[in-house]
């Protein structure tokens, strides 16, 4: 999708900070970041949001879990805890409309989340 961010982030039209990369995935960092560590793992494919997603994307979304939870674990996070989070929806925060999960870390995090 020409027109999608994260698209272009992933054709490397856009620069971004990739810190992760593989066959379905790419992670970067977070351009304003919400914790000290603050990525988002995005698939390749585009899906606007989890809305969209079907049966079809199960694997897909295990993988972007996966790949979330190895990035935390890389940079220690794993021992203070962290958040993986994924707005759908204006009405949730949901400002780029290509699927992605963020990973916070770094700082304490509260329950409900605002
Ligand atoms: P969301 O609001 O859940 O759709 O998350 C979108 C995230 O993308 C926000 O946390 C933004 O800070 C982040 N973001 C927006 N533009 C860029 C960019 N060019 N590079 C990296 N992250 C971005
Ligand atoms: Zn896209």
């Amino acid at each position: 999708m020409s027109d999608c961010l994260f698209c272009r982030i992933i054709d490397r039209k856009i620069p971004a900070k990739i810190v992760y990369e593989d066959e379905r995935a790419v992670a970067i960092e977070d351009i304003h970041p919400q914790s000290p560590t603050h990525l988002l793992v995005i698939p390749r494919q585009h899906l606007p949001s989890l809305l969209e997603a079907q049966a079809g994307d199960e694997a897909l979304l295990g993988h972007l879990f996966l790949v979330a939870a190895q990035l935390a674990r890389e940079r220690g996070l794993d021992s203070k805890g962290y958040r993986t989070v994924i707005n759908t929806g204006s009405g949730a925060g949901q400002t780029v409309f290509h699927l992605h999960v963020h990973v916070l870390g770094g700082r304490p995090f509260h329950w409900p989340p605002g």
